[in-house]
């Protein structure tokens, strides 16, 4: 027998119909791309976004076509994302730093026909037009006086964003969003390729409406109407992990701080905002912490702050929960999932644990959400123990997890739908996981794993080193050895020796990297991460003895 209640489709245009109802004058902030910060409010950014879909009808957009965007975190991105899925199109959001050849090759794998782009991306966008096969208009999100600016990047003939929206103002009465099914498609994010060539994750409507709920919850990221975020992860990383459809949904205010994303610009922008969360990955709280230590500063509103996307070194912990009151939530999650996949959010059943133990939980990538099913195997897809020590492949599956990349001919899960993310972890008594390694980024020494990440976590307290990474390296007779790469802090010059005997009684003796090699600079993904994909492909020629 079926349930007698209505068939709302869940449709993230209406995330933003409810913030404009019912919380039209909660502040969305933006440092502009142009440099003064700016004011909106969700009632303004509802008119605006159905002002750009009209613009975006006008130029041809129809149901299902992919119209890109090349933007920082900005109000006018935030618009134009609801406007192009208020049309029933995608929202190809791009992350600006990849490399040329990358952007070329996803925007042309997922046939954009628009691309809305900064205005100081333009110059990204004038090498990258002429190699771009579907593309047909062009827009600057900026206004007629900023346009001569784009002129000036060499990109000609280029629609302005403020004119085309402001031209759609007669139309706006008569408006409705394109009525599509939840399970339609709102969003393309390409995996951004530290594990090979760019794969299309194409999410739905109901998969970010369910996971938009699940990053809300008080385990996870708390949001309210009482809440001012922070979204120092960028939109197009994976939905700004669901704050684009969390923060309208909770009614919670949203600080954008455009492309500057530097230790003081962020310090500056969230004290004057009063941010009570900040959300980013572990290298942007690392450039924060840097500059409160140099400026001698402290964050007076602040009260979480949400990492992930990388393992949270200890230090973060240390230095911002231990030492200055905010809570670190750790959460994991691939763009494949949406993203979130956990959160290492403490249980009230746990049993009573000293300092140390309770930091250690932390630091583990945690627990799944509801809607988050999550298992370790062996090769042969068997479950493994959750004995906190066995390590497996980390499987998950759930309603917000991919099932076939875009445009691909085959299921990216197995059996029961499991999709195998490529990290490796252990799985404690408590439910909480921890990731031991990326599996391309364990090393093999003499038939055994050893954990590259934990070694990262180690080495990044020590009070000489800005930033370290471990990799294997080939070895004439253990198959592989870890080597660290350090980069000192400014002025300070640790020794060899000084930063391998800082490992000893932290980890197995034979864990302990062999040598050190010093750089001026560590490769990072074009989300922020350490690459360590480059850095072992920098040290190829490194000899080993
Ligand atoms: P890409 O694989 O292109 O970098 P994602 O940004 O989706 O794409 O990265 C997902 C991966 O990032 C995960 O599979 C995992 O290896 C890593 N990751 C994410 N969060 C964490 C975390 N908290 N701790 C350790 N690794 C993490």
């Amino acid at each position: 027998m079926k349930g007698l209640m209505q068939d709302h489709p869940l449709l993230l245009t209406g995330i933003l119909d409810y913030a404009a109802r019912w919380h039209g004058e909660q502040e969305v902030v933006t440092r502009t791309v142009e440099g003064p910060v700016v004011i909106s409010n969700y009632a303004e950014v509802h008119e605006r976004a159905r002002l750009c879909a009209l613009a975006l009808r006008r130029l041809g957009i129809q149901q299902g076509d992919r119209v890109a965007t090349v933007a920082w975190n900005t109000c006018r991105h935030l618009e134009s994302w609801y406007g192009i899925m208020g049309l029933g199109a995608v929202c190809h959001t791009l992350n600006p730093r990849l490399f040329l050849a990358d952007l070329e090759y996803i925007m042309n794998h997922a046939e954009d026909k628009i691309v809305m782009f900064d205005l100081d991306l333009a110059g990204v966008i004038a090498k990258l037009r002429p190699k771009l096969a579907t593309v047909q208009r062009l827009v600057a999100l900026t206004d007629r006086q900023h346009m001569h600016k784009v002129e000036e990047a060499g990109l000609h003939g280029c629609l302005c964003y403020e004119e085309l929206i402001e031209a759609e103002r007669p139309r706006l009465d008569g408006f409705q969003w394109v009525r599509v099914d939840e399970n339609d498609a709102c969003g393309l994010c390409y995996t951004s390729g530290t594990t090979g060539r760019p794969k299309g994750v194409l999410y739905s409507h109901r998969a970010n409406f369910l996971h938009t709920f699940t990053m809300a919850m008080p385990d996870a990221l708390s949001l309210s109407s009482a809440t001012s975020i922070m979204a120092i992860v960028p939109l197009f990383h994976a939905n700004a992990w669901g704050l684009v459809f969390g923060a309208p949904m909770f009614g919670s205010k949203l600080v954008l701080p455009g492309p500057y994303l530097d230790g003081e610009s962020l310090y500056h922008l969230m004290e004057a905002q009063r941010c009570t969360l900040a959300a980013g990955v572990p290298t942007v709280f690392m450039a924060l912490l840097q500059y409160l230590h140099s400026s001698k500063q402290g964050l007076s509103t602040l009260s979480i702050m949400n990492t992930g996307g990388a393992a949270c070194p200890p230090l973060l912990l240390e230095e911002f929960q231990e030492k200055r009151g905010i809570q670190m939530r750790h959460m994991w999650g691939m763009t494949e999932l949406a993203p979130m996949g956990s959160v290492a959010g403490l249980k009230g059943t746990l049993p009573p644990m000293s300092r140390e133990e309770r930091m250690a939980l932390q630091l583990k990538q945690g627990r799944p959400p509801q809607l988050v099913d999550m298992r370790i195997v062996d090769g042969s897809n068997r479950e493994l123990p959750r004995d906190g020590k066995t390590p497996g492949d980390l499987q998950v599956r759930g309603p917000h997890v991919i099932s076939r990349y875009f445009r691909h001919d085959k299921d990216a899960t197995g059996e029961d739908q499991w999709f195998t993310t490529g990290d490796v972890a252990t799985i404690d008594r408590f439910g909480h996981f921890q990731i031991t390694d990326r599996s391309k980024d364990l090393i093999k020494t003499g038939g055994e794993w050893v954990s590259s990440i934990e070694l990262d976590g180690i080495i990044m307290s020590h009070p000489a080193v800005l930033e370290a990474a471990v990799v294997g390296v080939p070895h004439p007779k253990w198959t592989e050895r870890p080597l660290l790469v350090v980069v000192p802090q400014p002025g300070k010059q640790p020794s060899k020796d000084e930063l391998l005997s800082y490992f000893k009684g932290k980890t197995a003796k034979w864990w302990i990297p062999d040598d050190v090699v010093f750089l001026k600079e560590i490769p990072h993904t074009a989300t922020g991460k350490v690459s360590k994909m480059t850095l072992r492909q920098q040290l190829k020629d490194y000899k080993s003895t």
